[in-house]
C-alpha cells in the first residue's frame, strides 16, 4: 500500500533514529495524526531546539547549552580529577549517580583500529591538552568495558602515566561489553569505588 506523501515522509523520518524499523516507524507516524497539533508543534520545536542551541563544552566537550558548560563553570567541583567517558550520555549516568564531584573529559567514541578511529579521531588530544595544567592530579578512565574501551583505556594510560598524574581505571562490576550508560547507580557507584590503577 501506497502511504499518502506526507506520512510517507513521517515514517522515513522516524526510520533515521536508531532501533527504529519499519513497523515501529508506522506505529509512531500514525500516533503523531492522533496527536493534538499544539503537542505535535511543540513537539517539533523541541526538536529544532534541542539541534540548535545545544553545543559541546570546549573544556570536556559535554553536551551544553552554555560553554564552558555548568560542571566545568562549577567552582565547587574538584578540579583534581578528571573522568574520562567515551559519550556524553555517560555524564548523564555519572551525574544521577551524585557520588563524583570532579571533572569529566568527553572522548565521543573510543579507538578502533578494525573501523580506522584512531586517538586523533576521538578527543584524546584535547585529554592531554588539558593535563598540562598543574591542577589535574588523577585521571579515571571510564571507557566501556568492551575491546574498544579496554584498547583506549590502554593507549590512554601509557601516554600519562610518564607525567606522574595517577591513571585508574573504574573496576568492572560492569557487565563486559555493556555500556556505562546502562549501568544503574548502585553498579556504577562501585566501579567508581573499585578503581584501581593502571
Ligand atoms: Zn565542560
Amino acid at each position: 500500500m501506497q502511504y499518502p506523501e506526507p506520512i510517507a515522509k513521517l515514517i522515513e523520518g522516524f526510520m533515521k533514529l536508531p532501533g527504529i524499523g519499519p513497523k515501529t516507524a508506522s506505529r509512531l507516524a500514525f500516533f503523531v495524526l492522533d496527536m493534538k497539533e499544539d503537542d505535535v508543534l511543540d513537539f517539533a520545536k523541541s526538536l529544532v531546539n534541542a539541534k540548535r542551541n545545544l553545543t559541546y563544552c570546549s573544556e570536556c566537550h559535554h553536551i551544553t547549552d552554555i560553554d564552558p558548560c555548568r560542571i566545568c563553570e562549577d567552582k565547587a567541583r574538584d578540579r583534581s580529577i578528571i573522568c574520562v567517558l567515551q559519550e556524553s550520555k555517560d555524564v548523564i549516568a555519572m551525574e544521577k549517580m551524585k557520588e563524583y564531584h570532579g571533572l569529566y573529559h568527553v572522548l565521543h567514541g573510543a579507538i578502533s583500529p578494525m573501523d580506522g578511529i584512531g586517538p586523533e579521531d576521538i578527543k584524546v588530544p584535547e585529554l592531554l591538552k588539558r593535563l598540562q595544567s598543574d591542577e589535574v592530579q588523577e585521571i579515571i578512565i571510564a571507557t566501556n568495558p568492551t575491546i574498544e574501551g579496554e584498547a583506549t583505556a590502554m593507549y590512554i594510560s601509557r601516554l600519562v602515566k610518564p607525567t606522574g598524574i595517577k591513571v585508574t581505571r573504574i573496576a568492572h562490576g560492569l557487565p563486559v561489553g555493556g555500556d556505562l550508560e546502562y549501568a544503574d547507580e548502585v553498579t556504577l557507584s562501585k566501579a567508581m569505588e573499585g578503581r584501581r590503577e593502571l
